[in-house]
């Protein structure tokens, strides 16, 4: 064997797993196609997330809006964890917990926040309408056109560009192996393990874990697993810096949007605004509409946005199902191979990758670790 586990994809999910493995001394291989972080989780807008997002609402889909919101625990759980692992590295990656607000402009939309707020804390969540004079004296650079919001304390940010290398470098320091550049290309069944072609030479293993974000199904299929899997083709925007003035997240109860100022001043833009992959490259692409629609929507918000100019726009590929299992854990059709995408962002990245590490570390057999997650925290 070359390694015990090895991991396909060095995004937040891949590090976070190569991390809780290696610290406990299991050999680890780590192999990307490209370079670490460079995919969802580096182009990603370091919201962390926690109350119920609006965007199955917008669309009235609301199936799907109950699927998401069954899953508001891990969130919970998530930011948590990335509070825990910033002190636990010992390295300031900007986790800011300064709650966060979604906020409505008319009755209709502040009704439905009352609505969310009830499905909230029948989960756990401490959030909460807030309106008139309270909302002003908590976010006093919101435009008058905001009737009311859905406050939610346990929501903040992360810098993912130093986040997502900080914890590689500590998987490294307990002996995580990675190799950049490598892609895993097909799996063979062995009577011991795996057989893996990658494009950096075969490597023999006991087991897989999945971590290759939107491409999670191409990489189940290599064991013979059809995963129903979903890309989303995002976008983003960074102003330049401005003195402190915003210390939230902020989202809109019926608008793509989210919003939030970093620790260097910059205010990020962003929500699930569509962005293409170029047929020519096969890159993410920015789109000029949802350039013009994001960052109206922002500055129609927080009308102090007029002044600043963009600076950058980027997007990102990113991996999406509301239905957790029976995605997540170790395929019962092929044991030894551990899917660690529960579709969670970046926020419950690191605790969706801790979970799996329990399982595989034996000290959680039942093997649905993210239903024992959920059981566990919305107690
Ligand atoms: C624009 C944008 C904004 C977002 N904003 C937020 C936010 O604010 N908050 C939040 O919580 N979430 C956000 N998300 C979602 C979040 O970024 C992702 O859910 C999360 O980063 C997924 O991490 P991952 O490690 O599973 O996937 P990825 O980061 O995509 O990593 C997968 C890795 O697998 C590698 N790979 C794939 N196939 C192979 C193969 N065959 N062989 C070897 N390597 C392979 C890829 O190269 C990649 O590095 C956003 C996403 C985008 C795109």
């Amino acid at each position: 064997m070359d390694t015990d586990v090895l991991i396909g994809g060095g995004g937040i999910v891949g590090c976070s797993l190569a991390y809780f493995l290696a610290r406990e001394g299991t050999d680890t291989l780590v192999i990307d196609r490209f370079d670490l972080n460079t995919q969802a989780s580096g182009t990603n807008a370091g919201s962390l997330h926690v109350q119920m997002m609006s965007f199955f609402a917008m669309e009235g889909d609301w199936e799907r809006y109950a699927r998401l919101e069954a899953k508001l625990p891990l969130y919970l759980a998530g930011g948590r964890m990335w509070r825990e692992l910033e002190r636990e590295l010992g390295f300031e990656v900007e986790v800011k917990s300064g709650g966060g607000l979604m906020v409505a402009e008319t009755d209709d939309q502040l009704r439905f926040l009352e609505k969310k707020v009830a499905g909230e804390r029948r989960l756990g969540l401490t959030s909460g309408v807030v309106t008139g004079a309270e909302l002003k004296n908590l976010a006093p650079y919101l435009s008058d056109a905001v009737i009311g919001a859905d406050f939610c304390p346990d929501e903040g940010k992360v810098n993912p560009l130093i986040a997502t290398p900080a914890i590689a470098r500590a998987a490294a320091n307990a002996d995580a192996v990675f190799r950049r550049g490598t892609a895993l290309l097909g799996l063979t069944r062995e009577k011991q393990g795996f057989a893996a072609t990658t494009s950096g030479g075969p490597i023999r293993c006991r087991r897989v874990a999945n971590a290759a974000g939107p491409d999670m199904g191409a990489v189940a299929a290599m064991v013979g697993l059809a995963y129903p899997t979903e890309s989303l083709v995002l976008h983003m925007n960074a102003t330049e810096p401005a003195a402190p003035f915003l210390p939230h997240l902020v989202q809109h109860a019926n608008e793509r949007l989210t919003l939030k100022q970093v620790a260097n001043g910059n205010l990020l833009v962003g929500g699930g605004w569509p962005a293409v992959v170029d047929p020519a490259t096969g890159q993410p692409s920015v789109v000029r509409t949802s350039v013009e629609g994001n960052l109206w929507v922002a500055q129609h918000l927080v009308p102090e946005m007029a002044h600043l100019r963009l600076i950058r726009t980027w997007a990102g590929v990113m991996e999406f199902s509301d239905v957790v299992n029976p995605i997540y854990g170790e395929a019962p059709e092929v044991p030894g191979f551990f899917n660690a995408q529960a579709s969670a962002g970046y926020t419950a990245g690191p605790f969706c990758a801790h979970v799996l590490a329990d399982v595989m570390g034996g000290r959680n057999e039942d093997g649905d670790a993210v239903r024992i997650a959920l059981a566990q925290n919305a107690d």
